[in-house]
């Protein structure tokens, strides 16, 4: 078979040493890929002076997966996030964050399993109508739903949860306040769900499912909804499970996929070699388990990595701060190696 080319963005921060580490577990779990490395965000501005180069746009659209370190965004003001404009280029309208318990990891809950699909390119997200008055007294933003991006997200979870074998969708809205944007999304959501009757659905507003799921998190199976609840959603669900380092995310269109860890660029640990590289790993085995559709050994090598992640953490003598221990990033990388 030919080898699979997959274009890697180091990012910014601790970016450059957790892909390198989930690129080293790759390698040694035989995974046989050539990697394209390519820049964007504050790297990329340094080396090349713009953000997101052509020449990584190009090596994306040509390679269509692409492992992601995560990309420094300036808050408020200054260039818009990278992440956003790259999930607008390819148009990668399903975000996919699974988050599960690993044993031995500090976390309130130790049998969570619940996938979030957010809604990736419009709602609060779609950038639009962004304007602050000349007086600076108020500030405008606009949200978007279409039907198509509503339906095209529903039907996506909903087909992720019969090819999984899921039991239940719940679907998250604030129909009650945003009648317009929540209520289409939430009505064309309703159209979807009666195509699926196998799946059992329900729906709840944003607010009740933050306090169901710290109360009851095995009530949840696959979340849908918009972009903004989506992205405060996934993170409340890495908390479930001890925190940002464990939670990965897959940004899915039709053509192309990129996947990333959840975490930002955690400015305040970069180049200490102490961030824990299990986000951008489990990313990488989410890329695994997406090409396994057309190479059906790659489940084979997913289910390695996860083995072999699953018992470091478990042994827990080697596990970075983090996760109780202190191990750094690259010895803690080579204990999951030694565990493949
Ligand atoms: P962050 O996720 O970078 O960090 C939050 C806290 O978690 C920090 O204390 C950090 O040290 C810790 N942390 C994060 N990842 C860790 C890891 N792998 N191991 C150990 N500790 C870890 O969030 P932030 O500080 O709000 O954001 C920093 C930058 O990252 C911002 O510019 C933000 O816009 C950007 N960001 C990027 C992405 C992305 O590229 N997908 C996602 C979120 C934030």
């Amino acid at each position: 078979m030919t080898q699979r080319s997959i274009t890697v963005i180091p990012g910014d921060g601790i970016g450059p040493s957790i892909v390198e580490a989930a690129i080293r577990i790759l390698d040694a779990a035989g995974c046989n890929f050539h990697y394209d490395y390519a820049d964007a965000g504050l790297m990329a501005l340094e080396k090349h002076g713009e953000l997101l180069p052509q020449r990584t746009l190009d090596l994306i659209a040509n390679n269509k997966i692409a492992l992601k370190g995560p990309l420094t965004t300036p808050i408020a003001g200054g260039f818009t996030s990278i992440n956003v404009s790259l999930r607008k280029h390819f148009n990668l309208y399903a975000n996919l964050r699974p988050v599960v318990s690993f044993e031995g990891t500090k976390s309130r809950f130790d049998n969570v399993d619940i996938i979030t699909i957010r809604e990736n390119t419009e709602g609060m997200y779609s950038g639009a109508g962004q304007t602050r008055a000349s007086d600076n007294n108020s500030a405008e933003a606009m949200s978007i739903v279409t039907r198509e991006g509503a339906e095209r997200i529903t039907e996506f979870a909903y087909q992720l949860a019969v090819k999984e074998g899921r039991k239940k969708v719940t679907i998250v809205h604030k129909a009650n306040i945003l009648k317009s944007t929540s209520g289409l999304f939430l009505e064309v959501a309703r159209e979807v769900a009666l195509r699926y009757p196998q799946i059992e659905t329900n729906e709840m507003i944003v607010d009740a499912v933050c306090m169901n799921l710290v109360m009851y998190p095995e009530r949840f199976d696959i979340i849908v909804t918009t972009n903004l609840f989506g992205d405060i959603i996934s993170d409340l669900c890495a908390g479930l499970i001890g925190g940002l380092g464990m939670a990965p995310g897959a940004n899915i269109g039709k053509e192309v996929a990129i996947f990333e860890a959840v975490h930002g660029s955690a400015p305040d640990i970069a180049g200490q070699n102490i961030a824990n590289p299990c986000s951008v790993i489990l990313a990488a085995i989410q890329m695994l388990e997406h090409l396994s559709q057309q190479d059906k050994g790659m489940q084979d090598k997913a289910e390695l990595i996860r083995s072999a992640m699953r018992k470091t953490i478990k042994d827990g003598t080697t596990v970075t701060r983090d996760l109780g221990g202190n191990a750094s990033t690259t010895e803690f990388t080579q204990a999951i190696i030694a565990n493949l």
